[in-house]
């Protein structure tokens, strides 16, 4: 499962001269990338250029287009904006300047090209290709390029990677730069809201997104705002002032001490007429007496160091870039990568760009339901969920029928992870607004054998969103020692239907739970799993909420340790991470912060691997004598029983040559994180809501099912008919939701048996070996650097 990509040095490619450049607007996670194809190019045998200022660079050749080191891009993974530059191009616009750009890529001897920017730099590419041929003949006819080249030249590779924070490219989930800003948004919504709170104010955000509403709908996501306006989805009504101001009224009138309306930049009623912020503010100021501020969130969301993704992202797809134009034959037609869910994808570049080009053209036509369409499955998914969570709906007649109504559990299990929160909150949300009862189960399973169980209501969950930890309270005990209990405390409590969010206790205590169906008839409820844990090491998903909060925090503090390992010169810090018998964190975030190497759990650690690993460092320190970096490596605290951190760093020190001193760092606990991450948020938000429609789709087919094995059904007379028996003993439906390559899907948790390593507590297949591959070859392990 997950990215199908394998990174290795093979056999020596042939050779090609691979330019780079970076066009458009500046997002986070361009660097990252630049160095991935440098390296990556590198590594395989080929040569990378930098073509400086995007276009302009092309048009203007000279001095802007120079071949690229492996040095040249060190230090590039922490840097936000572009390190070799980025312009809007009007020469590059014209034909005359496109051909100038071929006679510059020509006389450098470039024949792939990759281009980072976004849909404007990536039509220009597309334009290029197509026109190529056409360029060629007509530099040869002048004179200015020889036949041998023409015909050396025949056609030009080119690979495009949406570097762009609005996140507009059809059919991609996410652009390299799109989860950074969104970290900058949420920073900056996040301290908003603590004034707004304590002055019962109402803020109005403008955020970047001229023709994307990405950022705006997955910031008010994140941030629990209340109201929302997109490009995408303009108001269905033109009194659409009224609407808002009813229904942020209802919030404040249900108890909400404060409003937040995001807007992105690009925002428009239904006949295409600009919203604006300011606009928002006098509406609400002037109709229900609000004190309201505006807050124009404007360049800082371009701004700051790349979030863990954006380099992961920037990393895998440059990466991929390059093998993408190894692979490719002369008929191959340009590519655009991409990334579905956890899947980096390849398509034609042409096919990318049209498809984004009919979203601005649905939009004008005022075809919104189809612009909506054309963004990628997922966007959708969230803009209907945010429409049905933001704001509280009063009215009964808006829920479900009674009959379908239901009674929902929700408990935390195992260590706290961001997110828990968050997804805690969407599902009662959601689950009030339709009408169901959303109960909250304190402590985990020892509050429920306990019977500490209360009814959620709208307010209880407010804030929520934003508060890392368990609200409700976790622990890692399992329901084993009393499932009687446990079955009592579902039944007195009418409970017909459970979400688990937690990770491998979790787990293991619902696949408990389905185990003893026959012996427990109050078992016989559907169960949703949500995986939450630091350390992402539970089947059936890639993804655990918490896990990119982790991965943040480390890389935050890997780079500050870098920085001091530098200042030091020559220094190595060994920086332990969380895990437990899963090497997940250590390698993303070795490969998000550029760690030389990393010691997981599943390589294990012996003596001839730190004697490689050593006499790599050796090597590399001899070679920068007098302007060595600073390195770390990351180690997962269980990496080997017996080479513990301590002990690698004084075997790396002592073993150095002198060449380089060794510390540590362990990060503990701070890796669960404060304030869960924004793609923390978004994933909880996905999969609670999907958890409570599946939830309720179990339930509702079970109620459908007659009782014909006349098992006492877990509710008393009276209860029953109030809360309809749920009665739904087949495997399938207790199960966990997970990212399982370009999907979401629910497995079952004895489905998950086969695919459990009980004993070390991991899955038995990870998804992550091509990341593990990359830190080694990006790093330099068995790569001729020096040709670079
Ligand atoms: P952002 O998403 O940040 O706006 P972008 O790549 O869409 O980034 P643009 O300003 O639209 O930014 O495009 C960047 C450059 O790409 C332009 O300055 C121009 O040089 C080139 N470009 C854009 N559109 C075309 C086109 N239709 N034909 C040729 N070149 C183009």
């Amino acid at each position: 499962p997950g990215t199908p990509i394998e990174f290795s040095l093979g056999a020596k490619a042939i050779q090609k001269n691979i330019g780079i450049l970076t066009s458009g607007g500046d997002a986070q996670g361009m660097n990252p990338c630049v160095r991935a194809v440098v390296r990556m190019a590198i590594a395989r045998n080929c040569r990378p250029f930098f073509i400086y200022e995007g276009y302009q660079g092309l048009v203007d050749g000279g001095a802007k287009i120079k071949e690229a080191g492996w040095t040249d891009v060190s230090g590039f993974l922490a840097l936000g904006g572009t390190m070799i530059g980025t312009a809007r191009c009007k020469a590059f616009r014209e034909l005359e300047g496109r051909r100038t750009g071929v006679l510059n890529l020509i006389k450098n001897g470039i024949d792939a090209l990759v281009v980072i920017g976004g849909d404007g730099s990536l039509t220009g590419a597309d334009r290029l290709r197509a026109e190529w041929p056409e360029h060629v003949r007509a530099l040869e006819k002048a004179g200015l390029i020889t036949k041998e080249n023409a015909e050396k030249y025949r056609t030009l590779m080119i690979v495009g990677m949406v570097g762009s924070i609005d996140n507009d490219l059809a059919s991609t989930d996410m652009t390299i730069g799109a989860c950074s800003s969104l970290e900058r948004i949420c920073e900056s919504v996040d301290a908003i809201l603590s004034t707004a709170l304590s002055h019962q104010r109402a803020f109005v955000v403008e955020v970047m997104g001229r023709h994307c509403g990405w950022l705006a709908l997955n910031a008010a996501i994140s941030t629990g705002a209340d109201y929302l306006f997109i490009p995408e989805a303009p108001p269905s009504k033109d009194d659409w002032e009224a609407s808002m101001c009813k229904t942020l009224k209802a919030s404040r009138d249900a108890g909400k001490r404060t409003s937040l309306v995001i807007v992105a930049e690009g925002a428009i009623d239904r006949h295409l007429n600009p919203i604006k912020a300011e606009y928002i503010k006098d509406i609400l100021s002037t109709r229900l007496g609000y004190d309201t501020r505006v807050t124009i969130l404007g360049h800082v969301q371009r701004g700051g160091a790349p979030a863990h993704f954006d380099r992961f992202l920037g990393t895998m797809q440059g990466a991929e870039a390059i093998e993408a134009i190894l692979r490719a034959k002369p008929d191959t037609p340009s590519l655009v990568i991409g990334m579905l869910e956890n899947k980096i994808t390849t398509q034609p570049l042409k096919e990318a760009i049209e498809l984004t080009g009919q979203v601005a053209q649905a939009i004008e036509s005022k075809d919104f339901a189809r612009a909506i369409s054309l963004r990628s499955a997922a966007f959708s998914k969230q803009l209907k969920s945010y429409k049905e969570i933001a704001n509280f709906n009063p009215d009964s007649k808006m829920k479900l029928p009674e009959h379908l109504r239901l009674r929902i559990a929700i408990l935390h299990a195992g260590a706290p992870a961001g997110g828990m929160n968050t997804a805690t909150r969407s599902a009662v949300r959601l689950c009030l607004n339709r009408g169901h009862t959303p109960l909250g189960v304190h402590n985990g399973f020892p509050g429920l054998m306990r019977g500490e169980i209360t009814e959620f209501d709208w307010l209880s969950v407010d804030g929520w969103t934003i508060a890392g930890g368990s609200k409700l309270g976790t622990n890692r005990d399992q329901p084993t020692p009393q499932l009687g209990a446990v079955a009592y405390q579902l039944q007195k409590h009418g409970i017909q239907a459970l979400m688990v969010i937690g990770g491998f206790e979790a787990y293991t205590a619902v696949l408990e739970l389905a185990r003893n169906r026959s012996q427990y008839p109050a078992f016989n409820i559907p169960m949703a799993l949500i995986p939450a844990t630091v350390s992402n090491n539970v089947p059936g998903t890639e993804f655990s909420l918490g896990s990119d909060t982790a991965t943040n925090v480390i890389v935050q503090a890997t780079d500050m340790i870098k920085q001091s390992a530098s200042s030091n010169r020559r220094r190595v810090f060994i920086i332990e991470v969380q895990g437990g018998n899963c090497g997940y964190l250590a390698v993303v975030a070795g490969l998000s912060g550029g760690s030389t190497t990393v010691y997981t759990p599943e390589e294990g650690v012996d003596l001839s691997r730190l004697q490689r690993d050593i006499s790599h460092l050796r090597s590399r320190y001899i070679k920068e004598l007098g302007r060595s970096e600073g390195r770390i490596t990351l180690c997962n605290e269980k990496a080997s029983q017996i080479y513990s951190t301590d002990m690698i760093a004084k075997i790396y020190e002592a073993e150095s040559g002198g060449f380089f001193g060794a510390r540590t760092s362990v990060l503990g606990h701070l890796q669960q994180g404060g304030t869960p991450s924004p793609l923390d948020r978004c994933r909880a938000n996905t999969m609670a809501v999907d958890s409570i429609n599946w939830l309720q789709g179990k339930c509702w087919e079970a109620m459908d099912v007659p009782n014909e094995d006349n098992i006492r059904l877990p509710s008393d007379k009276l209860k029953r008919k109030y809360f309809p028996p749920v009665y739904s003993p087949l495997s399938d439906s207790a199960a966990m939701i997970g990212v399982i390559g370009s999907e979401v899907r629910f497995t079952p948790v004895e489905e998950l048996v086969m695919r459990t390593d009980f004993k070390r507590r991991v899955p038995r297949a990870i998804w992550w070996s091509a990341a593990r591959q990359l830190i080694d070859i990006l790093c330099g392990v068995g790569v001729d650097i020096e040709h670079g």
